[in-house]
């Protein structure tokens, strides 16, 4: 059997087939500009001989319906669908779950209604979700659409860390309070871990970095989130590639009263204008980290800056926890940055964090240990596979 997931957007879908007996993903996807006059159709997948093939196209994908008959129709056409009745589960990845999804579940009108109704939380993202979902469960009826939140990990953090210091009625009516997200990353990179330190994860105290486009920080004791970094939005914590992360929120004030901005113009610059983009003008680490070698003083900020709120976020944590097993990193950056990994753990010796550095300057593929042996904290580079961690839980909820 398969598994299809789904990633939603207001203009985009993203999409992977699994197969559930050896996990592998034999197809994926992107269709992008939805409602444009030209729509953008990728898809690569594995042919019958077991090769890569890929595809490209271009033409108008007027909305969803259309982008979801699009995505089987070419699966079908490939050869790597039969039809529907093979797939067990879609699972679509869901940005906001608002205060009530601990879990992932199966999706029903009730269900439906609840993400509707964190849409003032998530007005970015769960509008799209909610198109591909709704498409979906009206083209297959007969397979079951599950819901996967990114902010389901961090639904275990206590009241101390998910919420804020603020007069408690906008707790109690209106769900302000830290959600947490990128959860199913932290999630999947947690087991990982646990695997790797050959441990039960319900034993495992980490501190696991998604350092990506958007970034974030989780602290998890016995498995379980207990603290994160992005808040009620993905907008708190991390120096991200634009967005601001941690602020005065009296930035906001001055801003609003002085530069006579309102909500709208904010949250763009928030969001949109700021992190390593509003800091050195580009939000591409790689190029950032080519600029600061050829002496761009401001690209060198952007990444000292990155560093300096990373290493905070590890102290705290650190901190919250007593005791670490692990640091993980994750995410384009976590992944592949010698320079961000080594920053972050720099001069944290007497906190028992010791890097390998000549293991962390290997440009290898895959889950890798970049600690000392004789580390008390071990460092991990563990590639995330959201999609996965999504198809694995879709499955598991409607077996
Ligand atoms: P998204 O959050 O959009 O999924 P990714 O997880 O793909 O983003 O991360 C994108 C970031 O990873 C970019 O800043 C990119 O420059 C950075 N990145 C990718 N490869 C490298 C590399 N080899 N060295 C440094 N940064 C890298």
């Amino acid at each position: 059997m398969k598994v299809l997931v789904l990633n939603s957007g207001s203009s985009s879908i993203k999409y992977q087939l699994f197969r559930s007996d050896d996990w592998v993903a034999i197809a994926s996807g992107q269709i992008g500009r939805i409602g444009e006059a030209e729509g953008d159709l990728k898809m690569e997948w594995i042919d019958a001989d077991g090769q890569s093939q890929c595809s490209k196209d271009n033409r108008p994908i007027p909305a969803h319906q259309e982008g979801i008959d699009h995505i089987v129709d070419k699966l079908q056409e490939q050869g790597v669908l039969a039809d529907v009745t093979e797939l067990s589960a879609i699972g679509h990845r869901v940005v906001h779950g608002g205060p009530h999804f601990k879990h992932p579940v199966v999706v029903d009108d009730e269900v439906e209604a609840e993400i509707r109704s964190v849409i003032p939380l998530a007005p970015l993202h769960n509008p799209g979700h909610l198109a591909g979902i709704e498409v979906a469960r009206k083209h297959f009826p007969s397979v079951p659409s599950v819901v996967v939140f990114d902010t389901a990990f961090h639904q275990t953090m206590p009241p101390v860390s998910y919420r804020y210091a603020i007069p408690e009625y906008l707790y109690t009516e209106h769900r302000i309070r830290r959600y947490g997200f990128h959860g199913t990353s932290h999630q999947y990179v947690s087991k990982r871990a646990a695997a790797m330190l050959d441990k039960p994860l319900a034993e495992c105290n980490l501190i696991t970095l998604h350092l990506g486009n958007g970034a974030s920080a989780a602290a998890i004791r016995n498995g379980q989130c207990v603290d994160t970094s992005m808040g009620l939005t993905p907008l708190e914590g991390l120096v991200m590639g634009t967005r601001s992360g941690d602020i005065d929120p009296a930035v906001l004030i001055y801003l609003w009263k002085n530069l006579d901005l309102n909500a709208a113009a904010v949250s763009h610059l928030l969001n949109r204008q700021s992190g390593l983009l509003g800091i050195c003008g580009v939000n591409d680490m790689r190029e950032i980290s080519h600029q600061a070698e050829e002496g761009n003083k401001r690209a060198q900020l952007a990444i000292d800056m990155t560093l300096h709120r990373l290493k905070k976020y590890i102290g705290a944590y650190y901190a919250e926890l007593g005791e670490v097993d692990a640091i993980v990193f994750t995410g384009g950056i976590g992944e592949n940055s010698v320079e961000i990994r080594h920053g972050a753990c720099e001069g944290l010796k007497r906190l028992g964090i010791e890097m390998d550095e000549a293991a962390n300057a290997e440009r290898i593929p895959g889950e890798r240990v970049v600690s000392t042996p004789d580390s008390e904290v071990k460092l991990l580079v563990i590639p995330t596979n959201e999609e996965l961690e999504i198809a694995q839980q879709a499955l598991a909820t409607v077996s």
